[in-house]
């Protein structure tokens, strides 16, 4: 490991049983023995809460501690994350473990911060057990004090649904009930589902801080069903675990991970990865594929280009038994140095060599995508077949990205100053104060795109009675006259003598004020249609800047027209470099003085890159010209 120039691992975060072989009696002597020899070979330590996998001495006796489903199927011993995160006497003992291990470890100073359980909801968010129903009401009563208010926040009139006490509300059910469940309902249990795990993690956090005030503590995520950037508050910066190959079967889908990456950077900025793919991963009913050479070191680069400060591989050596035996790491079974080993010390080697360069820079961002876990939930609640804002974000995203454009995630928390060109891909859910925000990021100069079917909703997911696009009408200065979906590409949209394909939605805009920008075009074997000619995109002046309402959803078919025509109305935004391949990815961290330019080739051939000028940090060499990039090769250029 010190070879391949580690100087941090990750440990602990399954081995309750090991810690604690008995109930109350610990034995740390395995950490200690190991954190105590990586030490003296320079590697420290991050240790985990082994919370995720509770022994059986725990859940023996404790049936209803543990996950169920919403058919009631109750989760048995025997995996991992079986216990209920919510259940108040797992609670205890989660505080209690911990505990334990952050007083052992407080005096040891080659323990430097901690990772809370392991990627809490990478299997099981959406729990039925007794403490999810009981946490669920107590977290309604918190919400709304009286019966009266969440009825009527619920719209519980429809369907009979309305409730005379907090104890009659059960968790919504979506697979075991005859129709379609309260959307309202189904937003709030989504909320709540956040917001327990939340609270589970911080209950942790608190135990390692009260220990040791200047360890820190982050957590390695994403996955569903948690609103990072609320869970992120508690941590000192998030953790990602990136696994390309889940997505990654070419060039295209390798540029496209980094959507992960910029979400995980927008939820609480910088990021570290504990866990950066090394080899194919694989549990029992799949296996990744192996990627090419050079393929690992392009994606640890992928993700440090986009915030990580951090870089940790999954695993060191392929374990030999167990669910993961063939999750490979970068040594194989037999612990023989192999290509995956070499391709990590040239990675390690490098980062030694040039890390403190990278360390004090963050991602420039000019044109980015507005992202919101409850307008993503509220789609989930409602989804009619259509795509996602997430989904329609991460083509708008992806596209920028081809373009070479400073391009990157916001969440509608985040200062959007700085900002030249910010994308609201079909966010149904809309406020006053994000409106406002909104229109004060036109007024200053900024250029706003917003998808049709946005600002539909009021924030307990009930369709508003204004007229759409209702809080956004005025900055985008137009309504819609009428809506309706389709099959995707079923209509033209005609901007000049740009034709784009529609969506699997059409809206028939009112200007009022805005100026149009594209009309629909109805094919004449489709019959009458109303859409005819009728304005499809609009365009409005409002203070400095300009707000363009777009009258159907983003596709894979129309993205480019569509960010295209939007690019032309905006100002000050050119590409990082001269590329006419969108599978070479170029991105720019800066700060204290520094402009960092990565340039990924993720394709399979010798690419050229033009107009960039600098120290190429890897090599160290002056790059004044095209630059040559081998396929799969990165280079980082310190800007002149
Ligand atoms: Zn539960």
């Amino acid at each position: 490991m010190a070879a391949a120039g580690v100087n941090v691992v990750r440990m602990g975060e399954f081995a309750w049983d090991r810690m604690e072989p008995v109930s109350g009696k610990f034995d740390f002597s395995l950490f200690d023995e190991t954190i105590e020899r990586l030490a003296a070979v320079g590697v420290k330590t991050i240790f985990c809460t082994p919370t995720a996998t509770p022994p059986r001495w725990l859940t023996a006796g404790h049936p209803d501690w543990m996950r169920i489903e919403e058919s009631g199927r109750r989760m048995q011993h025997g995996s991992r994350q079986h216990v209920c995160t919510n259940n108040e006497e797992f609670r205890a003992e989660s505080r209690r473990i911990t505990k334990a291990l952050a007083e052992h470890f407080a005096v040891n100073p080659n323990v430097i911060g901690w990772q809370t359980d392991n990627e809490l909801y990478c299997r099981f968010a959406l729990c039925y057990c007794k403490s999810c129903q009981a946490g669920f009401r107590d977290w309604l009563r918190a919400k709304y004090v009286n019966i009266e208010a969440l009825n009527k926040a619920w719209g519980a009139a429809f369907w009979s649904q309305t409730y005379r006490d907090f104890d009659q509300i059960l968790l919504p059910h979506t697979t075991t009930s005859p129709a379609s469940p309260n959307p309202s309902q189904e937003l709030d249990r989504y909320r709540y589902v956040s917001d327990s795990v939340v609270e589970f993690q911080r209950q942790q956090v608190q135990v390692l801080r009260a220990a040791r005030g200047d360890w820190f503590i982050t957590h390695n995520g994403l996955m569903g069903n948690i609103d990072y950037w609320k869970f992120t508050e508690d941590l000192d910066f998030l953790g990602a675990d990136i696994y390309p190959g889940f997505g990654a079967r070419d060039a295209a889908s390798s540029v496209a991970t980094s959507y992960g990456q910029a979400k995980a950077c927008s939820a609480g900025g910088n990021f570290i990865v504990p866990e950066q793919e090394s080899g194919p991963g694989g549990q029992k009913s799949f296996m990744l594929r192996t990627s090419q050479p050079g393929v690992m070191r392009l994606w640890a680069y992928q993700s440090i280009a986009h915030g990580a400060d951090g870089m940790m591989h999954f695993r060191w050596r392929t374990c030999r038994f167990g669910a993961e035996e063939y999750w490979c790491g970068v040594l194989d079974h037999d612990n023989v140095p192999r290509r995956r080993y070499r391709e990590f010390s040239q990675e390690g080697s490098e980062l030694k060599r040039i890390g403190h360069q990278i360390l004090g820079t963050t991602v420039d961002v000019q044109a980015a995508v507005l992202c919101e876990f409850e307008t993503d939930y509220a789609h989930e609640t409602m989804p009619h077949g259509l795509p996602s804002p997430s989904e329609q974000g991460h083509l708008a995203y992806n596209y920028l990205s081809h373009c070479h454009l400073r391009c990157g995630v916001v969440q509608t928390q985040d200062s959007f100053e700085g900002l030249k060109f910010l994308i609201v891909p079909s966010m149904c859910l809309m406020d006053q104060s994000l409106a406002d925000k909104l229109a004060m990021f036109v007024t200053g100069g900024g250029l706003l795109f917003v998808g049709g079917r946005s600002a539909i909703k009021d924030r307990d997911n009930h369709v508003i009675p204004q007229t759409p696009p209702g809080l956004l009408a005025s900055v985008v200065g137009c309504t819609v006259e009428e809506y309706g979906k389709m099959e995707p590409g079923t209509l033209g949209l005609l901007a000049g003598r740009r034709h784009m394909r529609s969506g699997p939605w059409y809206e028939i805009l009112q200007p009022r004020g805005a100026q149009v920008l594209a009309t629909w075009q109805v094919p004449s074997n489709l019959g009458p249609w109303a859409a005819a000619d009728g304005p499809a995109i609009t365009i409005n002046r409002y203070g400095e800047g300009l707000a363009m309402y777009c009258g159907t959803m983003l596709t894979q078919d129309n993205v480019a027209g569509l960010i295209d025509l939007a690019l032309e109305h905006a100002a000050g935004i050119s590409p990082l470099a001269q590329c006419p391949y969108p599978d070479v990815e170029i991105v720019r961290r800066q700060g204290q003085g520094r402009k960092l330019l990565f340039v990924l080739n993720h394709s399979r051939q010798r690419q050229t890159v033009r107009g960039v000028k600098g120290l190429e940090l890897i090599t160290d060499r002056q790059i004044d010209g095209p630059l040559e990039m081998p396929a799969f090769d990165v280079a980082i250029i310190r800007e002149s």
